[in-house]
């Protein structure tokens, strides 16, 4: 592929289903890479430094800001989450696509200064389904699981100036639907023209 990297953005309330839909969409397709984010949260068992996030201290963080390291970052639920520059330049200029699971703030900052960016929300059934889930999930403390459905009613007016809803109810379906923009996003006539263009005289 010798065309630059796409970046897809996607956004959810937690709980909405996102890490899991992102961990199978990676599995489809050998070309896409998840962008490994830089947080202050605390790690949850079963993920790894470095592959789930880059773990890091608040003093590091904070450096990172003033560095000027971000793209995007942005207090979540009480902790701090950012996308490093290098991260998305690197990919940019390898040609491969990347995706960014990152909250709806880093989005809207992404989307006015970084532009060329694909945005899908997903969302739960309803309300009463996502709290069902988290609770579900099992990793969370009961404080945190309020905190985050509280601040899923705020998150969820966001979804209205992305550019695509994915509505996460039946599992298989919604992979299907975020199977359908990463295809279709990659064959937009401008991304495919310039590998054809030789051939046919474009
Ligand atoms: P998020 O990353 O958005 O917080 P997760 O991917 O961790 O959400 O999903 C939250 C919980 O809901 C997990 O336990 C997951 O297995 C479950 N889940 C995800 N999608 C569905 C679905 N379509 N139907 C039922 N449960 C789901
Ligand atoms: P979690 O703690 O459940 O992994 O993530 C909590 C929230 O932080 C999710 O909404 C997730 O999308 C968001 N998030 C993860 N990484 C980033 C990031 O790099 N930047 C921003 N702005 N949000 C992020």
């Amino acid at each position: 592929m010798n065309r630059e990297g796409i970046i897809f953005v996607i956004s959810a309330p937690s709980g909405a289903g996102k890490t899991s839909l992102c961990k199978e969409i990676i599995d489809i397709f050998p070309t896409l890479r998840h962008s490994v984010s830089y947080t202050t949260r605390p790690m949850r068992s079963g993920e790894k430094n470095g592959i789930d996030y880059h773990f890091v201290s608040d003093e590091i963080f904070s450096a990172m800001v003033e560095g000027g390291d971000f793209a995007e970052w942005a207090e979540v639920h009480g902790n701090r989450y950012g996308t490093a520059i290098a991260t998305l330049k690197e990919a940019a200029a390898a040609g491969q696509d990347i995706l960014l699971d990152i909250d709806c703030q880093g989005a809207a900052q992404l989307k006015k200064n970084w532009r060329q960016g694909v945005f899908i929300f997903v969302l739960p059934p309803s309300f009463e389904e996502l709290q069902r889930r988290l609770l579900g999930r099992n990793t969370d403390s009961a404080e945190v699981i309020a905190r985050r459905t509280a601040n899923a009613r705020d998150e969820v007016r966001q979804a209205t100036w992305y550019d695509y809803l994915v509505i996460n109810d039946d599992f298989a379906l919604a992979l299907e639907q975020l199977r359908a923009v990463i295809v279709s996003e990659g064959i937009r006539t401008p991304r495919v023209l310039p590998t054809v263009a030789g051939a046919f005289g474009l």
